[in-house]
């Protein structure tokens, strides 16, 4: 007879733990660097708030993050959205203004299957990123990216249109 023992290796070992903050009255996940930012907060309103990234990729690339712990981009309130993306726009025509970037990047990454580290937080957040066409980031990926594109097959455009109408 055998013991049918769940593998300890395929038990999710994320531990949240949060309270309840009687001023802003919103749960706070104390193990969350974004819902504890204090002093790193620049900009703010009702239901976002910027900061600058850290590590970043450019000179200037910020983060905009919901006040509320979310995870999911779907779980945002129309007033957050709206809020995030406001500051989103005011960041991204400040950083032009200043000469920082001739361009913006505008990137929300969804990864749940990365482990949270310094450079994967679950906290939704969006980056900012000012972008010219001479920056890092082109020289050391984004001239190599033409590779990465396929044409797109009939099969696969009627599979992804359906899925997606
Ligand atoms: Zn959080």
């Amino acid at each position: 007879m055998t013991t049918k023992t769940k593998d300890a290796s395929l038990v999710s070992t994320k531990i949240s733990t949060g309270y309840f903050c009687p001023i802003t009255h919103q749960i706070i996940m104390t193990n969350c660097p974004f819902c504890n930012l204090e002093e790193r907060v620049i900009a703010s309103n009702d239901s976002a708030n910027v900061l600058l990234s850290n590590p970043r990729k450019t000179a200037g690339h910020a983060l905009v993050t919901p006040k509320r712990h979310v995870e999911k981009p779907w779980e945002l309130t129309n007033k957050e959205l709206q809020d995030i993306f406001a500051l989103i726009w005011d960041v991204e025509q400040k950083l032009i203004k200043a000469g920082m970037g001739d361009g913006v990047d505008v990137r929300q990454n969804y990864r749940p299957f990365l482990k949270q580290s310094q450079l994967s937080v679950d906290h939704l957040h969006f980056h900012v990123l000012p972008r010219t066409l001479r920056d890092y980031i082109y020289s050391v990926s984004e001239k190599y990216d033409t590779e990465l594109f396929a044409d797109l097959d009939d099969t696969e455009r009627a599979e992804v249109t359906k899925l997606l109408k």
